[in-house]
């Protein structure tokens, strides 16, 4: 497609079906935020003009698009996978400018991004996607026949992708959205994230390229940059986008669920929106080893500048010895912290705000060290009582970043009592020796209606790429809890049901096709088989 782009340029376009396309509205450049140094080129936002071509190929794309094979998806998504691979040192080196992680961190996500397009590659050749069910025909019944019914997946259409800030490339432009929605069949236009748009470009060419390689429509994939406000939420009340995939803060998620409910004809918006994963700490698990559990808490806490959704925020515990250690440990720790640059000057401030707002209501434990580099990332641990905590909403509040507030109760009851109160959360952690099962296994009854992944003796950064991980919970976790935006689960939320009624056979697709061509698992008269 590129023919005058090489695969490693940054050019600042923006690429719609394939071609480089020059924006025109303001221009914004990266930031490498550990320097504050601007990064050239600058990207010329795009118009709604581009947002109109980006989804009228997207639908032109749609039909031929769904009706590739299984096999020929799977390929493509390999051929992104080995595209972003074969940028090696370039694409490292553009994303850990613009986000300020260190090259470990980008280079693990650069493998999760192609581990998770080769997972969906995997789905597709399982073929268990296609939900194939098969109710045969029983015309003697009484006392009404019965019609012969066939029920399959089909793609929802064409999905608009927001690229997160805090994961460059595992939840950005070919991130987890992306790769599911391809998988399931359906064209994707992504509005890059500012902070990251030498990167967007990069990753964006290699899946321009595989499109190309592979024989795609060229619609199948766009890419725009913009201004949330205007190109995201023009992009989502495109009467031709049919879905939404977000990753980002509470109020960008519900401003784009009410755009989209706004709509003449409405569409699911998957948005992970805000989380701070609380973690229990049951009293003979921190009698026995509180002070490890402190240090090891602070780790998590501060990985990555605490800019994970998953990161720990909230601490909650019976009062007594065992929380005391655990709290000094945790306080030392903090206070040995060195700063780290966050992702961009605004979640630097919005970091630095949300910290400045806890100052008031909870007491400072500790803070790590002071630095006069930009937009760096000083931890903070608080603590407040637990009657505090339950008559706040403040305290309940996601900050974005190494900041985390411990919340001593008076007994296990209050304990219970603040998980009731809790809001809906990705991830709910539990640390509990033998003794504390009881009392674990009560919580665990509460936990689960209030968190997508109940974690026992862990810490709830870093999330498995995988089929049984639940990335997601009630809201404000996510918009919609009945899904996940990690893991090959997540494809199912760009798919829906059809089911087909004595449908002439010649016409039936194959999933449901008498002989089962593709040699399907499908649930027949209700029972699994490959017959
Ligand atoms: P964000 O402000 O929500 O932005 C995410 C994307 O959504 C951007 O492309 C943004 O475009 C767009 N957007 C935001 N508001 C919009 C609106 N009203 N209408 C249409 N599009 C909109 O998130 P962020 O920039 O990544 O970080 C900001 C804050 O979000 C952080 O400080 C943190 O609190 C939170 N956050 C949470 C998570 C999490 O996983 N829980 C992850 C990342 C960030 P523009 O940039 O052009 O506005």
């Amino acid at each position: 497609m590129t023919a005058t782009v090489n695969r490693t340029d940054v050019t600042g376009q923006m690429i719609i079906a394939g071609k480089p396309v020059r924006g025109s509205g303001p221009t914004i450049h990266g930031i490498n935020p550990a320097a504050g140094e601007r990064l050239e080129p600058g990207f010329a936002h795009g118009t709604e003009p581009d947002v109109e071509a980006a989804c009228a190929a997207a639908d032109e794309a749609f039909a031929p698009y769904r009706a590739t094979s299984s096999e020929d998806r799977a390929r493509f998504l390999e051929a992104i996978a080995d595209n972003i691979e074969a940028l090696g040192d370039t694409l490292v080196a553009r994303a850990c400018a613009e986000s300020g992680l260190p090259q470990g961190r980008i280079t693990g996500e650069v493998g999760r991004t192609s581990g998770q397009l080769r997972l969906f590659a995997g789905v597709l050749r399982d073929g268990g996607w296609n939900g194939a069910r098969i109710d045969p025909a029983q015309p003697d019944r009484s006392p009404l026949p019965r019609a012969d019914i066939r029920q399959r997946k089909i793609p929802l259409g064409p999905v608009a992708v927001f690229g997160a800030s805090n994961f460059p490339l595992a939840f950005s432009v070919a991130g987890g959205d992306t790769a599911s929605a391809l998988a399931a069949g359906c064209p994707v236009v992504v509005k890059a994230h500012d902070a990251h748009p030498g990167t967007s470009e990069l990753v964006g060419r290699a899946i321009a390229d595989a499109v190309a390689s592979t024989g795609m429509p060229a619609g199948t994939f766009s890419l725009l940059y913009g201004a949330g406000p205007e190109l995201g939420t023009a992009l989502v009340k495109d009467s031709r986008i049919k879905a939404v995939g977000f990753t980002g803060s509470r109020s960008g998620g519900t401003a784009l669920v009410a755009a989209a409910a706004g709509r003449p004809e409405p569409i699911p918006v998957y948005a992970e929106m805000s989380s701070i994963n609380p973690v229990f700490l049951l009293e003979s698990a921190l009698a026995t080893r509180g002070a490890d559990l402190g240090r090891a808490f602070v780790a998590s806490l501060t990985l990555g500048s605490g800019q994970f959704c998953t990161n720990p925020g909230l601490v909650i515990a019976v009062d007594g010895p065992g929380l005391a250690a655990f709290v000094s440990a945790a306080n030392a720790a903090v206070a040995e912290t060195v700063p780290t640059p966050m992702l961009t000057p605004v979640i630097a401030g919005s970091y630095a705000d949300g910290v400045a707002a806890l100052e008031g209501v909870a007491t400072v434990e500790a803070r790590g060290a002071e630095s006069d580099a930009p937009n760096s990332c000083r931890a903070a641990l608080f603590s407040s009582d637990a009657d505090t905590f339950l008559g706040s909403d403040v305290l309940q509040q996601e900050v974005f970043g190494a900041s985390s507030l411990v919340v001593k109760c008076r007994d296990a009851e209050q304990v219970r009592a603040v998980a009731a109160r809790l809001e809906g959360q990705l991830t709910a952690t539990v640390h509990a020796d033998e003794e504390d099962l009881d009392e674990a296994g009560h919580l665990l009854s509460v936990l689960e209606l209030k968190a997508g992944r109940i974690l026992f003796d862990g810490w709830p950064t870093g999330v498995e790429v995988g089929h049984a991980m639940v990335h997601g919970g009630p809201y404000p976790a996510t918009s919609d809890s009945r899904t996940t935006s990690v893991g090959s689960l997540a494809i199912e939320r760009f798919l829906r049901p059809v089911a087909y009624q004595d449908v002439p056979p010649s016409l039936l697709p194959t999933a449901v096709a008498d002989g089962n061509p593709e040699q399907l698992w499908r649930r027949i008269d209700g029972r699994l088989t490959q017959d």
